[in-house]
């Protein structure tokens, strides 16, 4: 099939879905693609800090003062997905005293609100911080959710005009007379390939950018650095725990809804899709969390992932000695007509999740400036779609809502297919009707089912039960999917099994081993499944 727009842009992240809503919101016609489910990549896998820009403040003032600005922004346009805990500096006695007159004097200097707190102060609010904190400094930080925002920027360009392809990859990009005519893509769901003639194409993939880069023949050195994240079963703090001492690995612990998260590392690797974490990483994060919060020795470590950080420079010369850290945190934005003669090309690489809209906005101020068109950036004042109110998201807003609808109805109780994070099966079946997916991790992103304290060891087959109930599943496809699910849960699980998390593996294996067999199906000749295998392959 055939496609025409002026605008593609290539990358379902925050940053891609933020650019699609920009464009849209200036009148330009937009097609996003992007190859897995929005918040796939770096977005999905981050640590959901929406950045006071006090961590960059002493090194790197220009990032600092990038996530102090969208920081405000993001808690007037997006707060829906913002949980405004603010946050803590924390320093503790082996941490250098002269980094906090530092500190205070280079948030200062960009803008960032601070406040010193005495000991008992800082308890009344965050009661498991640690009695050794020395001195504590409040900041505006918060936390925020990277897949609603993400999906929330894409159903707003949806809802302007804006199209949205999810599970399409970009595996072409022609160039004529130097410039991009169109993109090739292929559905991975039906393997079909189309091609989207546009007069822009926008390279929004992160720590994929070289590699899209590339298929329109140009570089774009890029050095990846793997950071890797511990979340606990239990929320531990309720305010952004960070580590008052220059950035380094395992400082930050971010509330996440029912649960906190430690991160993170920082190691360079050469492949985006590097995402193993290792048992040093693992016991590295929890000694730095055990210091900060003492209570986090006795909260169970439910899963560990890893995401790719992109930063512009090329491997393994820009790393330096500190993993990373030394590259600025700042964005760039490459006219590959003017660097590579290649027009019609964009690469935007680096920043940060708190930063993504003013990426956005720099991405399409340049592409409107060319298409002629004047119609001014609104993305600082403009609220996204479903953010109209202005509330904060508060931990216990999915309570109060079963409850009010459950007093409600005559019959009860609403039927809630995910107690860890209190997902109802009318909130599941919105998804499936609206979306027509059968992919657990698109209801997950937009719902939650399976994020909480089992990683979906209940709720999940109970998901598949109702997907094969609506016949979308076969018998087949949904142990398939289960195994699938089960083999991506136990990466994330592997590295962390130690003390109750054994405990609870082996519950889990009891169910899906002992109960369900699932090592079992489908492997014998002629079994019922294998035969509703051949029976869909040739329907
Ligand atoms: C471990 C870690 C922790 C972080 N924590 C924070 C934090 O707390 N706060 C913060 O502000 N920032 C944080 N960041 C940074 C933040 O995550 C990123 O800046 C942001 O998510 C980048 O979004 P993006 O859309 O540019 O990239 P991504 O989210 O990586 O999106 C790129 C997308 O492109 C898609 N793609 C790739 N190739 C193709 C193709 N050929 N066709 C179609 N689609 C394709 C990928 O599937 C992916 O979804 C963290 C980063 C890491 C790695």
């Amino acid at each position: 099939m055939d496609f025409h727009t002026e605008v593609v842009v290539i990358g379902g992240g925050v940053t891609g879905t933020g650019i699609a809503r920009d464009l849209t919101l200036r009148g330009i016609e937009t097609i996003l693609v992007e190859k897995g489910d929005l918040a796939a990549g770096a977005t999905g896998r981050c640590h959901g800090l929406l950045h006071s820009g006090g961590r960059y403040a002493v090194k790197d003032p220009e990032s600092a003062r990038e996530c102090v600005e969208e920081n405000r922004i993001l808690k007037k346009i997006a707060s829906r997905n913002i949980e405004d805990t603010g946050g803590f500096f924390v320093r503790l006695p082996q941490d250098d005293r002269r980094y906090v007159d530092k500190f205070v004097t280079a948030c200062d200097e960009v803008g960032i609100e601070t406040e010193f707190m005495s000991l008992s102060a800082a308890r009344k609010i965050e009661p498991n911080l640690t009695g050794n904190a020395r001195e504590i400094i409040r900041v505006p930080d918060a936390a925020v959710d990277p897949f609603g925002l993400t999906i929330d920027n894409a159903a707003d360009s949806e809802a302007n005009g804006g199209r949205v392809m999810i599970h399409t990859e970009a595996v072409g990009i022609v160039v004529e007379r130097s410039r991009v005519r169109t993109v090739l893509v292929r559905d991975k769901n039906t393997s079909e390939t189309h091609r989207i003639r546009a007069k822009f194409v926008v390279n929004a993939t992160g720590g994929w950018a070289g590699n899209v880069a590339a298929l329109s023949g140009v570089h774009v050195p890029l050095s990846l650095f793997k950071g890797s994240l511990l979340i606990f079963n239990r929320r531990i703090n309720n305010t952004i725990i960070n580590r008052l001492r220059p950035p380094g690995d395992g400082d930050i612990i971010v509330p996440n809804e029912p649960t906190s998260i430690i991160g993170t590392t920082s190691i360079e690797v050469g492949d985006p899709e590097e995402f193993t974490v290792t048992r040093e990483e693992v016991e590295m994060m929890l000694a730095e969390a055990a210091l900060m919060l003492p209570p986090s020795v006795d909260a169970r470590v439910i899963r560990a992932y890893a995401g790719i950080r992109p930063l512009l420079g090329s491997k393994g010369g820009a790393g330096g000695n500190e993993g990373g850290r030394d590259i600025s945190r700042s964005f760039s934005v490459i006219n590959h007509g003017v660097i590579d003669d290649v027009r019609g090309l964009v690469s935007v690489v680096g920043g940060k999740l708190t930063t993504y809209r003013l990426m956005a906005e720099k991405v399409v101020d340049l592409i409107a400036k060319e298409l002629g068109v004047h119609i001014p950036c609104s993305t600082a004042e403009r609220p996204i779609l479903g953010s109209e109110s202005g509330e904060f998201y508060k931990l216990g807003n999915r309570f109060d809502k079963i409850e009010i609808l459950s007093r409600k109805k005559p019959e009860g109780i609403e039927e809630i297919i995910c107690e860890c994070e209190l997902v109802t099966k009318k909130e599941i079946l919105k998804v499936i009707e609206e979306t027509g997916t059968t992919d657990l991790n698109d209801i997950q992103h937009r719902t939650r089912v399976g994020m909480g304290s089992c990683q979906g060891g209940f709720c999940t087959y109970r998901l598949l039960g109702i997907l094969h109930e609506l016949g979308m599943v076969s018998d087949y496809r949904a142990n398939d999917i289960l195994i699938r699910f089960l083999e991506e849960r136990w990466r994330g699980i592997r590295p962390i099994l130690r003390g109750d998390q054994l405990v609870e593996e082996q519950l889990m294996e009891g169910i899906y081993l002992g109960l369900f067999a699932l090592d079992k199906v489908g492997k014998a000749d002629g079994d019922d499944n294998a035969k509703v295998d051949k029976k869909d392959k040739k329907g």
